[in-house]
């Protein structure tokens, strides 16, 4: 499946790597661990994540008396969907009418694409959505979202580029209760540059937001370019100090081997993936299952 196709390239460089260590070692020893430790350190696990994974399996071999490379992966598997899955899940909150869904993230990492793909995904499963074009940095971002918004079917509030985000968020939120809106998807801001204008900025609209709509449920979903490896995990420690951020969109995990990052931006950060990208049409987004995940890099 779609999936499977687009991690291929983790899968070849985690899953084929190990085969390589695990066919040639004699006995599990710490040789074999330190080069399976650099076998995740190589597929961008980082240093910290891919050390605590090779403790928690080494813990494992000696507790459960592991004796060949096929107990080693499946304890792997074990380990890795045990990470994704403990603290916070990645179950897509959705409560109220409308619930919120806010995306933010920097130029370029695929946020317009990911709105248009969430609307389009939530518009066919039956559900009334609604896209706010809150982030007004730029005329052409709020013309891109607006083609999105298009292709999906579904409406946008805006105003012209320049204006205040929280006015825009404001004007959406009415029109989402007046309608009777399932979803209400917010574009906001992605400027990096000046935490503390982007922490304002994201403080005025939570304000409308908790005000008007006290019993809906607000995801805040940072979207991260997977080819870009660890610069993607320093995006995230950098947007976590300025919001209060509840998952990942990662986006363009088709044709990289970069998507050993989900791992580490869970174990170190506990900021779970909640949907990832798999390709530049419409269609090419799901909300990200740990198990099929790990169940896809490592067999
Ligand atoms: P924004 O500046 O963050 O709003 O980024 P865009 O949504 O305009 O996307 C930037 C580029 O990334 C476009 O060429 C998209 O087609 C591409 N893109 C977005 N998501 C994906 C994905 O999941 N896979 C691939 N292959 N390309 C993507």
């Amino acid at each position: 499946d779609k999936l499977k196709k687009s991690l291929a390239k983790t899968k070849e460089s985690i899953n084929e790597k190990f085969n390589t260590v695990l066919k040639t070692f004699k006995k599990i020893d710490d040789d074999l661990f330190d080069e399976l430790e650099e076998v995740l350190i190589t597929s961008d696990l980082g240093v910290n994540t891919s050390m605590d994974i090779i403790e928690k399996l080494r813990q494992a071999a000696k507790e459960k008396k592991l004796r060949d490379s096929y107990e080693l992966k499946s304890e792997l598997n074990k380990i890795m969907s045990d990470i994704l899955t403990e603290g916070s899940g990645s179950k897509i909150e959705l409560q109220g009418t409308p619930a919120v869904i806010m995306v933010i993230g920097v130029n370029g990492v695929g946020k317009t694409t990911s709105i248009g793909k969430i609307a389009n995904m939530y518009r066919n499963q039956g559900k009334s959505v609604l896209i706010a074009a809150a982030d007004t940095f730029r005329a052409a971002a709020i013309e891109q979202l607006e083609v999105w918004s298009e292709r999906a079917g579904v409406d946008i509030i805006k105003q012209q580029e320049g204006s205040d985000p929280a006015a825009v968020i404001y004007d959406a939120v009415n029109a989402a209760k007046s309608r009777n809106i399932d979803i209400l998807l917010c574009d906001t801001a992605g400027r990096l540059h000046n935490k503390k204008n982007l922490m304002e900025e994201l403080k005025k609209i939570y304000k409308i937001l908790n005000r008007e709509l006290p019993n809906s449920s607000k995801e805040v979903l940072l979207v991260l370019d997977a080819t870009t490896g660890q610069n993607a995990v320093q995006q995230a420690i950098q947007f976590k100090e300025a919001a209060d951020i509840t998952g990942i969109i990662l986006t363009k995990l088709d044709g990289t081997a970069k998507g050993g990052i989900v791992l580490a931006i869970k174990n170190d950060y506990d900021i779970p993936v909640k949907f990832i990208g798999v390709g530049e049409k419409i269609d090419d987004i799901e909300p990200f299952d740990p198990v099929e995940f790990v169940n896809a890099i490592i067999d």
